[in-house]
């Protein structure tokens, strides 16, 4: 199975893109909302994620959101050792649900590809961009938060210029109906590349 990986920053557009695949039969998994599934659902995420955030990291078997994102941001060595759990927990969850699927290819769609050396365990990578000063406002009118701390993700994740260079292909997500033919092109470029 061909895997192609979906990524770009904050507010580019990643989920409206893979919409766009989706609505053209190709498969999509969202990897952040299958690692919340899988952080809900696994015995062993949870055992693990007690043992390492307090058994205060779930009320009423929901994650404790508040409590995580306060240690995090107080020690970031927090957040790998969080990855370190859930990462394998998806990836494997990831190659089983793969395997089950038909179709030419599927997307794998990945907030932080680049950033995790996530992109090595996909055949081709597609970047989406945007501005940055649009995506902040994407952001902000889609999410209760501020320019402070969607500036701090940006800061976090890679930049475009080094995802563009080490991808196989860019989408501009500014006019909605260029991205979609941006989706047709390079949809068609992969199906001719299998
Ligand atoms: P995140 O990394 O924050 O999850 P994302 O990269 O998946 O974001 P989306 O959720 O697809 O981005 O888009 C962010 C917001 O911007 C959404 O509210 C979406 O509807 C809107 N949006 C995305 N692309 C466009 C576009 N081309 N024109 C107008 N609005 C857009």
């Amino acid at each position: 199975m061909t895997i192609v990986g979906l990524t770009g920053g904050i507010g580019s557009g990643k989920t409206t893109v893979a919409k766009q695949f989706e609505a053209l039969g190709i498969p999509v998994y969202i990897a952040d909302i299958e690692a919340k599934k899988l952080m809900l659902r696994s015995k062993i995420i949870k055992r693990k994620l007690i043992q390492l955030f307090g058994s205060e990291a779930y009320i009423n078997e929901t994650l404790n959101k508040p409590l995580i994102a306060s240690i995090i941001f107080k020690d970031k060595t927090y957040l790998q050792k969080m990855n370190a759990i859930v990462h394998p927990k998806v990836a494997s969850h990831f190659k089983k649900w793969a395997l089950k699927q038909n179709a030419p290819y599927v997307i794998k769609e990945v907030a932080i590809l680049f950033e995790n050396g996530g992109n090595k365990q996909c055949d081709l990578v597609i970047t989406v961009t945007a501005p940055k000063a649009i995506r902040i406002k994407r952001v902000l009118s889609r999410d209760n938060t501020t320019k402070d701390k969607v500036e701090a993700i940006i800061n976090n994740q890679w930049s475009d210029e080094e995802k563009i260079k080490n991808s196989h292909f860019v989408i501009d997500n500014v006019v909605l109906a260029k991205t979609k033919k941006q989706v047709l092109h390079i949809h068609q470029q992969i199906l001719n590349k299998l």
